[in-house]
């Protein structure tokens, strides 16, 4: 008897994950992406000796990679070498403080002293809180595919979803706690994981904080992009079928029912159901046929879900290691309601932005040449939303970016750099497809969406769903591939056939 069939448009880490679920629930699977290598954001790039992984550069929450390879009998470490990083972040204030974030307790309270008196009591208890939140959401949002509060309400009663804090902002809760604009602008950085605006986003989202200094923040040895092979080692033994250099052009849809896709050049694809790895409104705009009802549901989707931040990406390999950098840096803005407001609110780059640099190279010496950094650099701007915008001048943004690092304490900077590549939001939306470039798919937002992502089952069609960024529980590496094996169980709930075994 004939296995049942899955097409998987894209080869992001969301798709991978479905993937190689679905194949191991049984179905016959072929992962068709447009770009030449699987990964699709999680990337990398090279020149002059320097590597740069040129997405994400922060892991949290490996134990998501590990349910997956479980759940096809394999041992995640066989795969590839995960290590934790101490001190966690830098971070560097306008005013020249600096603190380390550490998951080690007595360092954290310590470097927290610099700022404020009785840290202990501060800490432990936002720490309590946090974790409370976490725990809750492995109840729920870490193990089904929540859609909206009514399907929230199945898995906790009245006193758990008021634990989630759910009249609070990030913002307003870290003010609560803490009362002190370094610690306030330090923890509220923690929700630019899933690209969101602190003072809009849920105060649920301050589990992150739990995220990071209870579970710690890793590394993959050789590169982030290793998790990337891993999976394609893995979906190789699993004989899922990836097809590369195969833009997607089209859903093919008989009865309101998706029977497969059409690729460049005409090429029909059949399958029992179609999972899209492109995020849902750029999928219904680009790849669904313009039905009122296709329109109807973009628009109410484009209402409620706006994109993430996306990003200035500038990848510097220098002639020099700049010391007192750690792996991972903040340089934070001196005024950071501005700078969200600047960002989220009025659509455009801050004038004084907070900066991230990763160097890889601290916790692996493959990346650069002896003697060398390099630097990841990643400015959040606004998503390319046509609302009202102006085009950017990103040669000129890059001179902001680089000003401001050379004025807090990157010295000589300009001048040390050997190699120099850049992504912008156009580059992003180019190569990726992601609504406006955004980064990490959907913000989440008290008032529009209350947190809630797009619905992975599509409302449209049957035989399609969405994995990734722009669905439930969100972007980031950890998100997105829990998104893949949280849609292979609403596949198996919704697709309720038995899968006959060929
Ligand atoms: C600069 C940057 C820094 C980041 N930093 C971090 C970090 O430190 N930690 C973290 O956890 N996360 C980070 N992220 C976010 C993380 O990378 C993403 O959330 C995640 O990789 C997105 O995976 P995805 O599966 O949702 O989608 P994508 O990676 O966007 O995959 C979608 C895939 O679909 C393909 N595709 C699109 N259209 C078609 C078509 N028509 N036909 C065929 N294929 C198609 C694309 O080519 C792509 O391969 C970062 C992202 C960026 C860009």
């Amino acid at each position: 008897m004939n296995k049942k069939t899955a097409i998987v448009v894209g080869a992001g880490l969301g798709g991978m994950s479905a993937a190689i679920r679905l194949s191991g629930d049984g179905y016959d699977v072929k992962v068709i992406e447009k770009n030449s290598n699987i990964g699709g954001k999680l990337n990398r790039r090279e020149g002059k000796g320097f590597t740069f992984d040129t997405g994400p550069s922060i892991l949290t929450m490996p134990w998501v990679l590990e349910q997956l390879f479980a759940s096809v009998h394999r041992r995640l470490e066989d795969y590839i070498t995960v290590e934790r990083v101490e001190p966690q972040w830098r971070t560097f204030f306008e005013d020249g403080t600096q603190l380390d974030v550490t998951s080690d307790l007595p360092n954290m309270l310590e470097e927290m002293s610099k700022v404020t008196n009785r840290p202990n009591r501060k800490l432990t208890d936002f720490l309590s809180y946090s974790q409370d939140m976490y725990e809750l959401c492995m109840k729920s949002f870490y193990k089904y595919s929540i859609q909206d509060l009514k399907d929230l309400k199945k898995h906790h009663k009245l006193n758990e979803l008021m634990q989630m804090d759910p009249m609070s902002t990030v913002a307003k809760s870290t003010h609560k706690q803490f009362n002190n604009p370094y610690l306030e602008q330090l923890f509220n950085y923690f929700v630019m994981y899933v690209g969101s605006n602190p003072y809009s986003a849920p105060a649920i989202l301050n589990q992150l904080v739990y995220v990071q200094l209870g579970l710690g923040i890793h590394y993959v040895k050789g590169g982030m992009y290793k998790i990337a092979e891993g999976m394609g080692q893995l979906m190789k033994e699993l004989r899922v079928d990836v097809q590369l250099n195969t833009p997607v052009q089209r859903l093919v849809v008989e009865n309101d029912r998706v029977t497969g896709v059409e690729t460049e050049g005409g090429t029909l694809h059949e399958a029992d159901i179609v999972v899209s790895n492109l995020e849902a409104i750029p999928a219904y705009r680009k790849l669904a046929p313009k039905t009122s009802k296709v329109k109807k549901e973009t628009k109410s989707l484009e209402k409620k879900f706006d994109p993430t931040v996306s990003g200035l990406v500038l990848l510097l390999g220098t002639d020099r290691k700049f010391d007192h950098l750690k792996h991972h840096n903040f340089l934070f803005s001196e005024d950071p309601e501005k700078e969200f407001k600047q960002i989220f609110e009025e659509g455009k780059p801050a004038d004084d932005p907070t900066i991230y640099i990763g160097i890889s190279a601290r916790s692996d010496d493959t990346q650069a040449p002896e003697g060398k950094d390099n630097l990841f650099v990643l400015t959040h701007v606004p998503p390319m939303t046509g609302k009202k915008q102006k085009p950017v001048d990103w040669d000129a943004y890059r001179e902001v970016v680089l000003d401001k690092l050379e004025r807090m304490g990157i010295e000589g900077l300009r001048d040390s750099i050997e190699f120099e590549y850049r992504f912008t939001p156009e580059d992003l939306e180019a190569l990726y497809g992601p609504n406006g470039g955004s980064i990490y798919g959907i913000a989440a937002d008290k008032k529009s969406n209350g947190g809630f992502k797009i619905p992975s089952k599509s409302q449209v069609f049957e035989g399609l769903y969405f994995v990734g960024g722009s669905t439930h529980p969100g972007g980031g590496v950890p998100m997105v591939t829990l998104s893949g094996q949280l849609t292979a169980d609403l596949i198996k709930e919704h697709e309720s056939e038995p899968v006959p075994q060929s």
